[in-house]
This record gives C-alpha cells, sequence and structure tokens, in this order.
C-alpha cells in the first residue's frame, strides 16, 4: 500500500496471512525490484556422507536481504513468487549464482554436487530443461555436479508436463532429489518410472526417530523403498548426534541439518567434523 511518504511500504507476512492475494501484490512488487537490485542471496546447507562425515553435496537456499528487514526467510516470499510467476527469473537467478558459486568451490579444490531447489511452476514451463542445460552450458560444469530438488507435492500436480520435464532433465545428466518425502500427498505411483537420484526423508519424521516408534518405522520403510528404487536416501533436519547415530544404522545414505551445519554463504560451509562414528563391534540396536 502507499505509505506515508508515498513511497511503497515493505508487507512481509508468513504463515497463513500470506494466503492473501492483495499483501502477495505488495510483496510481489518489492520482489520484482529485489530481483532487479541483486538483494537476493544464497546460502548453502552441507549434505554429508553418513559412512566418512564428508561433504557430498551443498544445498542452495535462497534469502532475501532486506534494505530494512535484515534477512528474510524463503517461505515469507517464495509463495507470492510461486503465485505471480516471478519464481520463473527467480530460479533462473537462482540457479546462474549456484552454478557461479560452484566454480569458486571447485577452484578451492572442493568436489561439491550443487543442489538447487525447484517449484512445480518450473517445471511446468516448456522452457525449463533447455533452460538448465544452456547454463550448464555456459558455466562449463557436467550435468552431475547439478541436482534438482523437488518437493513431492510438486510431483504431484500436473503429472503430465511434470514427469516430461523431470525425464527431459535426468536424460541430460542432472540428479533428480524428491524432497520433503512423506509430507506430501503423492501416491508411491508417482515415484514408478521416475528417475529419482535421491529421496529426502521429511524432517517430521527424522527429528523423531530417538524416541517415537512409529517415525522410526515410516523412515526405515523409505530407506527401503529408496534403495528398492535405486535412489540414495537423505535424511534432513538432523539435529542431534543421537538422530544422527540411529541414521547410520537404519542404512540412510546422507545427512543434513543442523547438527552438521547451518545454511551460511559458501565461504564458511565447514561441516562439523567431531559427527559421531559407530562403533559396529556393539551390534546394531534398532
Ligand atoms: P527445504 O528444501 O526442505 O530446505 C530445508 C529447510 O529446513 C531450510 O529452510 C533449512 O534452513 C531448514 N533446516 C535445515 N536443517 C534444519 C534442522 O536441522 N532443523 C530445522 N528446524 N530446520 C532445518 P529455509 O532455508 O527457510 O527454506 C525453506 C524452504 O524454502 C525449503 O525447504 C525450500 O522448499 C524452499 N526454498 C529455499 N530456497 C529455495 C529456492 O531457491 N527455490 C525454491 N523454489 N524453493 C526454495
Ligand atoms: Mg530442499
Ligand atoms: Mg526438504
Ligand atoms: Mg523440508
Amino acid at each position: 500500500y502507499q505509505g506515508k511518504r508515498g513511497t511503497m511500504d515493505i508487507v512481509v507476512y508468513s504463515g497463513e496471512q500470506a494466503a492473501q492475494p492483495h499483501q502477495w501484490l505488495v510483496v510481489q512488487a518489492e520482489l520484482r525490484h529485489a530481483l532487479e537490485r541483486d538483494e537476493l542471496i544464497l546460502h548453502y546447507q552441507p549434505k554429508v556422507g553418513v559412512s566418512d562425515g564428508t561433504v557430498r553435496a551443498v544445498e542452495a537456499l535462497v534469502r532475501w536481504q532486506h534494505p530494512e528487514r535484515g534477512l528474510v526467510p524463503p517461505g515469507d516470499f517464495l509463495p507470492a513468487a510461486e503465485h505471480s510467476g516471478l519464481i520463473v527469473p527467480l530460479t533462473e537467478w537462482v540457479l546462474r549464482r549456484a552454478l557461479t558459486d560452484q566454480l569458486g568451490w571447485t577452484a578451492a579444490g572442493k568436489r561439491w554436487v550443487v543442489s538447487v531447489n525447484v517449484s512445480a511452476r518450473n517445471l511446468e514451463v516448456p522452457g525449463f530443461p533447455g533452460l538448465v542445460a544452456g547454463l550448464l552450458a555456459e558455466h562449463r560444469t557436467a550435468p552431475h555436479w547439478l541436482m534438482l530438488e523437488v518437493t513431492e507435492t510438486a510431483l504431484a500436480g500436473d503429472t503430465d508436463t511434470v514427469q516430461r520435464a523431470i525425464a527431459e532433465l535426468s536424460a541430460l545428466g542432472v540428479g533428480i532429489s524428491v524432497d520433503d518425502f512423506g509430507a506430501g500427498y503423492t501416491s508411491l505411483s508417482h515415484l514408478r518410472g521416475m528417475p529419482v537420484a535421491e529421496i529426502k526423508i521429511d524432517r517430521a519424521f527424522v527429528k523423531d526417530v530417538a524416541h517415537d516408534p512409529q517415525s522410526r518405522a515410516i523412515v526405515r520403510s523409505v530407506i527401503e523403498l529408496a534403495h528398492g528404487l535405486g535412489s540414495r536416501v537423505t535424511a534432513e533436519g538432523v539435529e542431534t548426534a543421537e538422530v544422527y547415530r540411529w541414521l547410520i544404522e537404519a542404512g540412510c545414505d546422507e545427512a543434513q541439518g543442523y547438527l552438521i551445519g547451518r545454511p551460511v554463504p559458501w565461504p564458511q560451509v565447514e561441516p562439523d567434523f567431531s559427527l559421531p562414528v559407530i562403533d559396529y563391534s556393539e551390534g546394531f540396536v534398532r
């Protein structure tokens, strides 16, 4: 809305309020400027292999470095971006920045895949796989250094278009990750025939494995499902050593979470090397 001095005030809402269209309009206008003024930034969160605790990949997580409000989390502006279609230029910006930053860490000797989150809207744009191919060529990056994370819910959308995009991206050699697995409404049949390199178990289940038998049963089933489909499996939201240890024993491949490292600008990515290692002599505790 018009502020006292006639300038556009910033209104950033989260939660239920973010669902109200007139507030989205304000966020949309500001977001357009944010893209033009280069106010978006990427933080990276490491994913480690549980066998040795080394970084395998880093996930790009967008933030809005707002001149007055400070760092705005993606949950406060992505719904408006998706609603308005601004998610299309936003994702292109994220891909460009992520591939450029990756050249930086590759030059520093790090062999980290970069994981980028994409929304259902991106996959519905027919030119998206072509855009990704073009950006990889522009950065002289081999496709297997890029992974695209698609939420389980996005996969359940317009299945024909989305599945075609997934197939094309996978044919390029880009890894496809199913994000927040278990949190959405996808029927398992969506996974059949889909080239999935990674399944990420939703934090909602991971956080409770230390004390909740049902969460444990669900996480074990997802691990078995992923392996049966030929995918790697990553646990997101690992916050305690107890959870990390349980995941190793359950056969999870990779882990991500505050225990291992919080999202930070890339030169600061430094996972915690004091991660617990499993003493197999004591046998598995299940
Ligand atoms: P996500 O892809 O599932 O990312 C994980 C979210 O959980 C991130 O929140 C991360 O900071 C947070 N997280 C990681 N480890 C832990 C932990 O141990 N405990 C807790 N409590 N949280 C943890 P963030 O950065 O706020 O991102 C939220 C969501 O926004 C992401 O969920 C993703 O769906 C979306 N997102 C972020 N960046 C982008 C982007 O560039 N494009 C698109 N389309 N979506 C994005
Ligand atoms: Mg993700
Ligand atoms: Mg996730
Ligand atoms: Mg999540």
